[in-house]
């Protein structure tokens, strides 16, 4: 379950003056034309914007809301600003799945009815109606499942083709080439660690990095109270802390995932208890690091689980 976001009711309130104000700047208040004929579309993070480029090309403008280190989307607060951005945007991508609902929320109050792509609707695992909230038990961190993010690429093909039908046969090559870019790099290093590690016991302090090291054949041991709490920003209960500390340190954990954005005392009595215990630890972030790609990333990742796995 995500942490909740509450945006204060003085930010509508601000936001709306500063679009009334923008209006009367002589700003294009028209979403449907771009003035230099790219596509403008919006990400929710870095994430999903790298894709977003990946495939548009030249032909799209870009704004991803959460591109810096620095902020948590769990935790990320929408300002005036983004609500400009989203208001003149022809394309959403998001995650979806209650990850990131403050992009629902500005949509929402800016009235754009331009599509939004929600990434947790590409998963088989996903059950939800409504791809905007989370479901219970639903790990929403999807774009660690590098197949979930070649289907969404497809679909961000698709809806770049409507909006700019000359380069559709363009988008829809570009989403094949970031496809067999996870085929040639990432997937191999996954069935690799598969063939002779499979079964093998990860723990993580948050479930961000669990597709990747399931698709990699490991097998997630966190007691579920463990992740929970973190995810939420609550206090580990001692006694999950102490069982989670034994796991580790009982020799069975092959690698230790923590999130490399949020660093709470838990998460350090478990390095620490990793680093005693000979454990590997892996750093996971919810952002796409600077100076990476979707596929660098994701290639970089896996090969970290396979170095942790056969050290
Ligand atoms: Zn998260």
């Amino acid at each position: 379950m995500p942490r909740k976001m509450i945006i204060p009711a003085a930010f509508a309130a601000a936001s709306v003056l500063a679009l009334a104000g923008c209006a009367g700047s002589g700003e294009p208040a028209d979403s449907s034309a771009a003035a230099d004929g790219t596509i403008d579309v919006v990400a929710s993070t870095n994430v999903y914007g790298d894709i977003v480029e990946t495939v548009g090309g030249e032909h799209v403008e870009v704004t991803s809301l959460i591109a810096s280190f620095s902020q948590d989307p769990h935790e990320y607060e929408a300002s005036a600003a983004d609500q400009l951005t989203v208001k003149n945007a022809q394309l959403f991508v998001e995650n979806g799945g209650g990850y990131d609902p403050f992009l629902d929320t500005l949509i929402d109050s800016a009235g754009n009815s331009a599509p939004v792509i929600s990434a947790v609707t590409f998963s088989d695992g996903w059950t939800g109606d409504d791809p905007t909230e989370a479901v219970e038990g639903f790990n929403e961190h999807v774009f660690y499942a590098p197949s979930v993010m070649a289907a969404v690429a497809d679909e961000i093909a698709s809806q770049l083709g409507e909006l700019d039908p000359d380069a559709a046969d363009e988008f829809t090559a570009n989403a094949k080439a970031f496809a067999d870019a996870i085929d040639a790099d990432v997937t191999p290093i996954l069935d690799e660690v598969a063939a002779s590690h499979s079964g093998e016991e990860f723990f993580v302090t948050e479930p961000v990095p669990v597709y990747l090291a399931e698709a990699a054949g490991l097998e997630n041991v966190t007691p579920d109270e463990f992740s929970e709490a973190v995810e939420e920003g609550n206090d580990v209960p001692p006694a999950t802390l102490l069982e989670a500390l034994d796991l580790i340190g009982s020799g069975d954990v092959k690698v230790v995932f923590v999130n490399a954005q949020a660093a709470g005392a838990e998460t350090t009595e478990v390095e620490d208890e990793a680093k005693d215990a000979g454990v590997p630890v892996i750093k996971a972030s919810e952002l796409l690091p600077d100076g990476d790609t979707y596929v660098s990333w994701m290639t970089d990742m896996a090969t970290q689980i396979k170095d942790a796995v056969t050290q």
